[in-house]
């Protein structure tokens, strides 16, 4: 069958506002349609896979369900070296409930510090996405993307979102919240998970 995704109404499994616009930015020039999972007035499922694959895999299923659309969710997460990988799936939780981000940065920044972690190359980490588009008939493919980098303090920029002001990705001067959108989507994990899902589905 067909899987060719252009000019078709996808639903995006997501309610965070930066992810949103970052999709919809690399999907608009294919004439996609796309709805938010919020907008659409769905629920939040519960995260309960312990990798990145199983809680794409979760939402997916639950918008595509909700909807009879085709989805396209993603499950995302900063993964520091100094940390054992850490927040890694837990990202978004160690902002608590309220989605604190400037508390999420500094919990991170003195975790860092108590491991010892001073010098550029002892504050590595990666951004990790995993994407994962299911059909309503059940189908679903998968595309990851990482973008390694260095953590930095205090907080740099006001663009993009979570942890960006913290984050410099590898060869670049700037954190991803100094840079415009176009440029942190050419560097970044979602970004480069996207490219490879756009080659595939377009
Ligand atoms: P989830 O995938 O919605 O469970 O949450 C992943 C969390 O990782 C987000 O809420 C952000 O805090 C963080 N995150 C994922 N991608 C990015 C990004 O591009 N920049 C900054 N933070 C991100």
């Amino acid at each position: 069958m067909n899987r060719d995704l252009t000019g078709q109404k996808i639903v995006i499994a997501t309610h965070n506002k930066g992810k949103l616009e970052e999709f919809a930015e690399l999907l608009k020039p294919h004439g996609v349609i796309t709805f938010s999972a919020g907008g659409l007035g769905l629920a939040e499922p519960e995260e309960t896979e312990d990798n990145f694959r199983g809680n794409a895999r979760i939402k997916a299923l639950f918008a595509m369900t909700h909807s009879g659309l085709i989805s396209i969710s993603d499950d995302s997460g900063l993964c520091v070296d100094a940390l054992n990988g850490d927040p890694g799936v837990y990202t978004a939780d160690w902002a608590g409930p309220t989605r604190d981000w400037t508390m999420a940065m500094r919990l991170v920044e003195e975790k860092l510090q108590a491991a010892g972690a001073i010098l550029p190359e002892q504050r590595k980490g990666q951004f990790k996405c995993t994407l994962c588009v299911m059909w309503p008939d059940g189908v679903e493919r998968f595309y990851e993307g990482v973008a390694p980098g260095t953590l930095v303090w205090p907080p740099r920029g006001i663009l993009g979102h979570g942890y960006d002001p913290v984050f410099v990705p590898d060869g670049q001067n700037q954190t991803f919240a100094e840079m415009t959108h176009e440029k942190k989507n050419s560097l970044s994990h979602r970004g480069r998970a996207l490219e490879k899902l756009l080659s595939d589905l377009f």
